[in-house]
């Protein structure tokens, strides 16, 4: 049995990321907390347990990124400032073109990298190659919800047709992850990009193997008027319609919606996986999440890919999730503290479909440890404030992913690092070299 006494400055427990505990302690035996409490009060159920001191240091329920395209790190940075349809057609497909399947692995390997530096225990993906990120998330021992992309433009198989086959061949083959840290579902990339007869086949399948299906919809207003048009529904109208709703659905971005729509979230197994940075960067719009909230529509937090956001930080995240809500409601007591921690934490790791009441006894140990001994974080007067407004994913000291040190004291437990990020650039600079960049 392995066991973990962990001591810490702060610990943020409860459901709801409200309770802060001073001086506290969490006791992990194997993969689950079995006591969180004073540090007085827990030291008292030791029997040998190493202890690992943290004491200018705060732990938080483990950061969750709930929608990127992991292997676009190798994108970062190719494409800043043009308009969508130039920023696909002349960096994006291009460069994806290009991709092979090893390079797709490496591209995985560095956004594990870069997730467990960011303090990130998990995260919910849509791409192609999907055995690539597998391979990586299992090296780095995180957790993944993998929904390989149904799509005609992926370069492992060129056609709609052909790539429909290998998901379904791909998904019947992993019914049971080998570690229980990788789940999957299927992920159509957009309902204007995925034909209906491929829709309501995917229906067909997630239903009968219990899927969850991770699609982009309503992200821009061009998407949303063309839907009107072709439909006469808006893209949620238009999924609810043929049936694609009857099954669980992490809708990213969500930015356009009307009440037709909102009544839909609100009433089926719906999630919006919300990514501000991506949507004000490409200018597509807000999200409005604190109307969402108020009617009972769930929500979590993701970045996008690493060519539109550019990086995969869900702290960084969360602080602009808050102020552009506090902006939009022209309100600012919308979106509290703790509400905001709890949906960059608690709300992206049962979105992953992990049972957790956060840092609080027979959770799941995952848990992220940041340091606050920098000092935009000093002075201490206000925990909760400074992990939403005043921190930065750098800060994570330590990353605990069922209960086990991926990240201890600054240093990868699981990975090489510098062995990826060299392999990383070398396959960047050959892709854009053959694009004429
Ligand atoms: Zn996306």
């Amino acid at each position: 049995m392995s066991e973990i006494f962990l001591r810490c400055k702060y610990i943020i427990s409860g459901e709801k990321c409200n309770k802060i505990i001073k001086d506290g302690s969490i006791l992990i035996e194997d993969n689950k907390i079995i006591a969180v409490g004073k540090y007085e009060k827990v030291k008292t159920l030791l029997s040998g347990h190493d202890q690992i001191n943290r004491l200018q240091h705060v732990a938080i329920p483990s950061l969750v990124n709930s929608h990127t395209h992991l292997p676009e790190t190798l994108l970062r940075g190719i494409c800043d400032n043009q308009k969508l349809k130039n920023w696909l057609y002349d960096f994006i497909w291009p460069f994806e073109a290009k991709l092979s399947k090893t390079d797709a692995y490496f591209g995985a390997l560095l956004g594990c990298l870069e997730l467990i530096e960011s303090g990130i225990s998990g995260f919910i993906d849509q791409y192609f190659y999907a055995s690539s990120i597998e391979n990586a998330v299992e090296e780095a021992g995180i957790r993944a919800l993998i929904c390989p992309s149904v799509f005609d433009n992926t370069p492992e198989s060129g056609d709609l047709d052909k790539t429909w086959k290998s998901v379904q061949k791909f998904l019947l083959s992993k019914r049971n992850s080998k570690n229980g840290l990788i789940k999957y579902g299927i992920g159509p990339h957009a309902p204007y990009t995925v034909p209906k007869e491929y829709l309501l086949n995917i229906i067909d399948f997630a239903s009968r193997y219990s899927l969850p299906v991770h699609i982009h919809l309503s992200e821009t207003l061009h998407e949303v008027k063309e839907s009107l048009i072709k439909y006469d529904l808006s893209p949620i109208e238009y999924i609810h319609k043929i049936g694609l709703t009857d099954l669980k659905i992490l809708g990213a971005h969500c930015v356009h919606t009307n009440e037709k729509d909102c009544k839909i979230m609100q009433t089926t197994d719906f999630t919006v996986l919300h990514n501000p940075q991506s949507n004000l960067k490409m200018a597509s719009g807000i999200a409005p999440i604190h109307k969402y909230a108020k009617t009972g529509i769930k929500i979590a937090l993701g970045t996008d890919g690493s060519a539109s956001n550019n990086d995969l930080g869900i702290l960084e995240e969360m602080n602009i999730a808050a102020v552009l809500q506090k902006y939009l409601a022209n309100d600012p007591t919308v979106m509290n503290n703790a509400y905001t921690l709890s949906l960059g934490t608690i709300s992206g790791m049962r979105t992953l479909g992990v049972d957790t009441v956060g840092l609080s006894e027979g959770s799941p140990a995952d848990i992220t440890i940041l340091s606050l001994e920098n000092s935009h974080s000093w002075p201490q007067n206000n925990p909760l404030s400074n992990i939403i407004y005043s921190s930065s994913s750098s800060d994570t000291s330590d990353l605990i992913v069922n209960g086990k040190f991926v990240y201890l004291n600054k240093k990868h437990q699981t990975l090489d690092k510098h062995k990826i990020l060299d392999k990383c650039s070398s396959i960047s600079q050959s892709i854009l070299s053959e694009m004429g960049k």
